[in-house]
């Protein structure tokens, strides 16, 4: 069965958006929108699977929001909302909760990294985050979800439970006139220089909002002076920069710098290499300084200029989310017929 190709993706309030995110995910958010019916959510219900306090985390609701109409998300055109307020998401999640099984949970590495050695004491919901993700995509149905790297795994969970669904309820499904699919299997876009940013502190770890150190990653609000800084400190090794791909091998902290300049200059890793292979890495650091300052300080002032407006972000979400919960009804109340529930 043919679905309506559509695309969803979420970032959670966490804290600062750094360089990962925009590269990894929000540049594609922008990118699709030509193509695509887009639907972007702030998932604030997965920001809560780890302590928040209220207060930073309604801020962080506002900033991410912010951070994405400063990048070029056009809220009118396209859907964005949090969460919490299309209450869909977590109804469809129980029933997710019933289909994906405790086995396939298991498996997750996001959730051993997260938990760390006291497992034990980890919320239930950082457990069960992936199931809500599927949820997040498939109250919409969406067809294409633009992700970095470290999510693939917890796509192709995604795509587990709506197989799962799909084959447990086939004969509901065909009953009520779904054909063989009432969800379709969606789609990782995982492509381009930058799906996994390291941090700068330490090549092998990705770069995160939840990393404590801040000298770990760029954020989108840092300002030229505080760019300059974290990557004049970021860690590298004594060698200078090979002249050819090759030669990044077996250096996370080389590779990952120059395939952050590539990333921001919209170049190959080779043709970055073929500029500044065989320099110093102070060189070349002072020109990452200025390309990242060039690229990213419009959207720093952008962002700065629409948080100081909570009235207008808060309409842009609250707009956002009476058009998420349209389709996301046209979803549930379906499955919930398909299950067997009664409803009004
Ligand atoms: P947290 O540490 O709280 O999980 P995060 O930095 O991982 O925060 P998320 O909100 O979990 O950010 O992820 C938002 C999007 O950014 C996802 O699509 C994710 O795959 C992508 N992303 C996160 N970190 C990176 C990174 N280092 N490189 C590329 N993409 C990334
Ligand atoms: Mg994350």
């Amino acid at each position: 069965m043919g679905f309506k190709q559509l695309v969803f993706s979420g970032v959670q309030p966490t804290g600062n958006l750094h360089l990962g995110n925009y590269l990894g995910a929000i540049v594609k958010f922008v990118a699709l929108q030509e193509r695509y019916d887009c639907i972007y959510c702030v998932v604030d219900l997965h920001a809560i699977t780890v302590w928040q306090d209220p207060a930073e985390l309604r801020r962080n609701i506002r900033e991410v929001t912010a951070a994405f109409i400063a990048c070029g998300i056009d809220p009118k055109r396209h859907i964005v909302f949090n969460q919490s307020q299309v209450a869909e998401h977590a109804e469809l999640a129980w029933v997710f909760n019933c289909v994906a099984r405790l086995g396939w949970l298991n498996r997750m590495t996001q959730f051993k990294e997260k938990a760390g050695k006291d497992r034990e004491n980890a919320s239930i919901g950082l457990y069960d985050y992936p199931v809500l993700m599927a949820a997040d995509i498939l109250v919409y149905r969406a067809t294409h979800v633009p992700v970095g790297e470290d999510q693939k795994q917890h796509l192709e969970l995604s795509r587990d439970i709506a197989q799962k669904f799909n084959n447990d309820y086939a004969e509901s499904i065909a009953a009520r006139g779904f054909g063989d699919a009432f969800f379709p299997l969606p789609e990782p876009l995982i492509q381009g220089p930058a799906t996994r940013v390291m941090s700068l502190r330490d090549g092998t770890k990705k770069m995160s909002k939840s990393d404590p150190s801040d000298y770990s990653r760029i954020n989108l609000s840092d300002d030229a002076e505080a760019i300059a800084q974290k990557v004049r400190k970021a860690k590298t090794d004594p060698e200078p920069l090979p002249s050819e791909e090759k030669g990044l091998e077996n250096r996370p902290e080389a590779d990952n710098l120059v395939g952050i300049y590539a990333a921001l200059a919209d170049q190959g890793k080779s043709a970055v290499l073929a500029e500044f292979g065989g320099g110093q890495f102070s060189t070349f650091k002072t020109a990452l300084v200025d390309l990242a300052v060039a690229k990213l300080s419009p959207i720093t002032t952008e962002m700065k200029r629409i948080v100081a407006d909570a009235a207008y972000i808060d309409a842009v979400l609250a707009d956002g989310s009476a058009r998420a919960q349209k389709i996301a009804a046209e979803t549930m109340g379906p499955v919930k017929d398909i299950v067997g529930l009664i409803r009004r």
